[in-house]
């Protein structure tokens, strides 16, 4: 019977990974060694006991009374806190979904590594903080990597059977979000509950907002690079609002293979939970004659800054990555707190990103985790300071 470990259980991913498992005979056919959540403890509980878990772990130390309550009377071990995190992913499991969202991911997903089993990876940022580390710890312990964000999923997919070699360049597709046609007067007035309502795909609060200031598909740019190894300039960013085509590779004689399936995240889940084969997947089925069209269009500079922050961070590399995700992350709390402009997330990003490259600090090479988590603690300061700089202007 396969093992299985879920991090993130209760997120959009793992929601999508949880009825997957759920469809492929539960707990009849999986045995599963961890599921772990932050404060939703009822659905952290039901998916516990609907899939008879040997762990569950919640991110929050205060959750663990709840969560001891609410698995009374089955088998299931109950822990707490980031610590208990990073024990769940020691324990052995063939396949385990990296779906914590942010640079809390990191540690786990590494943690898991060890293993030698595979490791699905839906959480981008840890190959933008640690890329090689993540790439080295894998191949140091002889696991499989498996990208799970749609575009990388497609790239995977589309490269299957080709030559590294031939490849000209890689094509991931952006949505463009709801803000796609904004003016930038437009821009300057968006709310949060606005920039939530993703018009494609349901995910969560973070990377939905993320998705419509365009830094969810910077990160996507870095982490294209990271997994994949192409240069920068091989990788290119295409607007397509219908989120069908997903990601194309064009190859040295002129040709170009798309992957296309319909927005929906069990496609790319299920890909790499039957991998190296294919298995049935229960999404929709493309009506092509229904879609009629599929339009792309070039992603605008000025209003989506973001991409633009994401070419300098590939030409860095280092630990300017790392700088990078945090300084994003800092700024998209302020930007959910209400206290920080959509378009002054981009501006505390590459200031911090500006600050930390005159002290030097970026250009060290990221080779082991203290670095990295150094990094960010530093950039997430750097980052709060260039959000007070920031609310200090815009009162002025
Ligand atoms: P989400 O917010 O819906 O879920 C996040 C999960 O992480 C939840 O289980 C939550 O309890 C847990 N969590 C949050 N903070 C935590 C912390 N500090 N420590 C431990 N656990 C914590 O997020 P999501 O949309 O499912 O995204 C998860 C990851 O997958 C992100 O890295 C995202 O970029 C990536 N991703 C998501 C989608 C999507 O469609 N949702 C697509 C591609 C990639
Ligand atoms: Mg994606």
């Amino acid at each position: 019977m396969r093992s299985i470990s879920i991090f993130g259980a209760t997120g959009s991913i793992g929601e999508s990974t949880f009825d997957l498992i759920m469809r492929g005979g539960g707990p009849e056919a999986f045995r599963t060694v961890a599921l772990t959540g932050a404060r939703n403890i009822n659905r952290l509980a039901e998916m516990a006991r609907a899939l008879r878990a040997e762990v569950a772990v919640t991110a929050h130390e205060d959750c663990l009374p709840a969560l001891r309550a609410a698995l009374a009377g089955t088998d299931t071990v109950c822990a707490a806190g980031q610590a208990a995190l990073a024990e769940a992913a020691d324990r052995p499991a063939d396949w385990v979904m990296s779906a914590i969202v942010g640079a809390a991911g990191l540690v786990p997903g590494l943690r898991a590594l060890r293993h030698g089993g595979t490791l699905a990876l839906a959480n981008k940022e840890s190959l933008v903080t640690a890329g090689p580390l993540l790439m080295a710890t894998a191949e140091q312990y002889g696991a499989t990597l498996l990208p799970v964000d749609s575009e990388h999923s497609a790239v995977f997919q589309a490269l299957a059977g080709e030559q590294k070699q031939a490849v000209e360049r890689v094509i991931i597709t952006a949505s463009g979000g709801p803000f796609r046609q904004f003016s930038m007067e437009q821009m300057r007035a968006i709310t949060p509950a606005q920039a939530v309502a993703h018009p494609n795909w349901s995910m969560g609060q973070r990377i939905s907002i993320d998705s419509a200031s365009m830094f969810n598909k910077a990160l996507e740019l870095i982490e294209t690079r990271e997994f994949f190894g192409f240069a920068p300039d091989q990788i290119e960013v295409i607007v397509h609002p219908q989120s069908i085509v997903h990601a194309l590779i064009g190859f040295c004689d002129g040709g170009i293979m798309a992957h296309l399936g319909p927005a929906d995240m069990r496609h790319a889940i299920g890909f790499a939970l039957h991998w190296p084969r294919r298995g049935p997947v229960p999404v929709e089925r493309l009506d092509l004659a229904r879609l009629a069209a599929l339009n792309f269009e070039a992603p605008d500079p000025a209003r989506f800054p973001a991409l633009r922050l994401a070419r300098d961070v590939m030409a860095l590399r280092g630990l300017s990555g790392a700088a990078f995700n945090a300084a994003k992350e800092i700024a998209l709390d302020h930007f959910i707190a209400g206290d920080l402009a959509f378009l002054g997330m981009a501006e505390v990003v590459e200031t911090t990103l500006a600050r930390l490259s005159r002290e030097n600090s970026l250009q060290i090479a990221a080779t082991t985790l203290d670095d990295v988590l150094d990094m960010d603690h530093l950039a997430r300061k750097t980052a709060t300071e260039a959000v007070k700089s920031w609310q200090q202007g815009s009162k002025a």
